[in-house]
């Protein structure tokens, strides 16, 4: 298979709230690691940092005052997510937005339609979702976009930079179906998760993904991927897919 140069077929885009660039790019490195272990495919899905996107209308003078205009910035998702979370009495004691709300808008996104991808979301709040309603580290639409916080990996003042790409891999996983097919080792928890003792793919319950993150560093020392053969295998068929599509998109022009 020729590996180079090749027209991209579907970017993935990394956005985020105000003040977070340096988080994009870790989660932009971590992306990378997946990617390179699908050689095949790297240059057809390429990944950029688009930020904190607004276009050119994202507010409109009313009464007064400013309002975001609907799907055109990343923070009026934002303020979709954090509206639902004063409603529903989160916002005030706990300052966490409702991901699920978050994910629902973005589901309507116009661009999204326009512009083939797969979309990464960083906020720094703290998220909550109907499934767990304590707390969640991300939430992924698979075959779409995945909504991550920062929140929970500060600890005191230093940002635990491996955790927070170890999840992000993982909700990257969850977009490319990683634990999808009928499998042995995959399980239901809070959506399907792999069994395989190293890979990303693990669902931690508690939230405390350093076991994981430092068998997956152990292995990236060793030239490892992040993920087991098998979670690897549906990652490539997830691609091909794509790929196929777009393939057959362009003969029936
Ligand atoms: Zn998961
Ligand atoms: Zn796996």
């Amino acid at each position: 298979m020729q590996q180079n140069n090749r027209e991209a077929i579907r970017q993935i885009l990394i956005f985020n709230q105000e003040g977070m660039d340096e988080f994009a790019s870790y989660a932009k490195k971590a992306i990378e690691d997946v990617m390179n272990c699908f050689p095949d495919y790297k240059d057809r899905f390429p990944i950029k940092i688009v930020g904190n996107w607004k276009s050119g209308n994202y507010r409109t003078y009313e009464n007064g005052k400013f309002n975001l205009t609907p799907y055109e910035s990343i923070d009026w998702y934002i303020e979709q997510a954090k509206k639902k979370a004063i409603e529903e009495g989160r916002w005030e004691p706990t300052k966490q937005i409702n991901v699920d709300e978050m994910c629902h808008c973005l589901l309507l996104d116009p661009y999204f339609r326009k512009i083939p991808q797969f979309g990464i979301y960083l906020t720094k709040y703290d998220l909550y979702s109907y499934n767990a309603s304590n707390y969640c580290l991300g939430q992924t639409v698979p075959g779409g976009f995945s909504v991550i916080s920062t929140n929970r990996f500060w600890n005191t003042n230093k940002f635990d930079i491996a955790n927070f790409q170890t999840v992000v891999q993982h909700e990257f996983g969850h977009i490319l179906f990683f634990t999808n097919g009928d499998r042995s080792n995959v399980k239901e928890a809070l959506g399907p998760h792999c069994t395989v003792a190293y890979c990303i793919m693990q669902q931690r319950m508690n939230g405390n993904m350093s076991d994981i993150t430092e068998k997956r560093l152990f292995r990236k020392l060793r030239g490892f991927p992040p993920m087991c053969p098998d979670c690897s295998k549906q990652g490539v068929s997830t691609l091909d897919r794509v790929c196929e599509i777009y393939k057959n998109g362009l003969v029936g022009r």
